[in-house]
């Protein structure tokens, strides 16, 4: 059972470097998580049966930056957190990606105060916004497969001085809204 039973194994198959290389990378995205609040639980529920992140081998969440290739900031982050992120992002090794994980994390969402990073892009390149409050672990498979669309198809985008440019993809919701089944009126007696 395997590519053996399909393929003769005394054949030859010529390729490109590149094109290994980078199936390689897509195909074995760790994940370094950055769970502080709710979004924390939808990303938990990506890697379990239902959803099953590990379709896309990208279920080996690492708790060490140095073992980790994408980070996936999920929730808000305070300000006295973020040199903890700051350290975590620098410690990883490259080619390194990270997804920005519903509003909290892209925007500060509700949390508009002075204690709350209003975007962590402002401190760390961010290469996918997955938006929701919280985004549904759907949305979060489709922010990791961009991921690795850009690894397998275009290899990694570089700057002039050879640093690895933040991607900046921003998914389109896919939620539509729908109307209340009963009107809802405040303040009735
Ligand atoms: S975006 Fe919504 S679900 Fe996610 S951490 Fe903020 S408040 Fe919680």
């Amino acid at each position: 059972m395997g590519i053996e039973t399909v393929l003769p194994t005394d054949s030859v198959l010529t390729t490109n470097l590149n094109r290994v290389v980078n199936w390689a990378r897509r195909s074995s995205v760790w994940p370094m998580p950055f769970a502080t609040a709710c979004c924390g639980i939808e990303l938990m529920a990506t890697a379990c049966s239902r959803f099953d992140l590990a379709r896309f081998g990208a279920e080996v969440m690492r708790f060490s930056p140095r073992q980790s290739d994408l980070l996936i900031v999920a929730g808000r982050v305070s300000v006295k957190t973020l040199p903890v992120l700051q350290r975590i992002y620098a410690q990883m090794a490259e080619p390194k990606w990270v997804i920005s994980m519903g509003a909290c994390a892209s925007t500060g969402g509700v949390f508009d105060t002075y204690a709350v990073v209003q975007g962590i892009d402002q401190f760390i390149p961010v290469d996918v916004y997955v938006p929701g409050c919280p985004p549904r672990p759907e949305m979060l498979i489709e922010g990791i497969m961009a991921i690795q669309r850009i690894i397998d198809q275009e290899n990694i985008p570089r700057d002039p001085s050879g640093h690895r440019r933040a991607l900046n993809i921003a998914l389109t919701p896919n939620y539509e809204p729908k109307n209340q089944p009963l009107p809802v009126t405040i303040g009735a007696t």
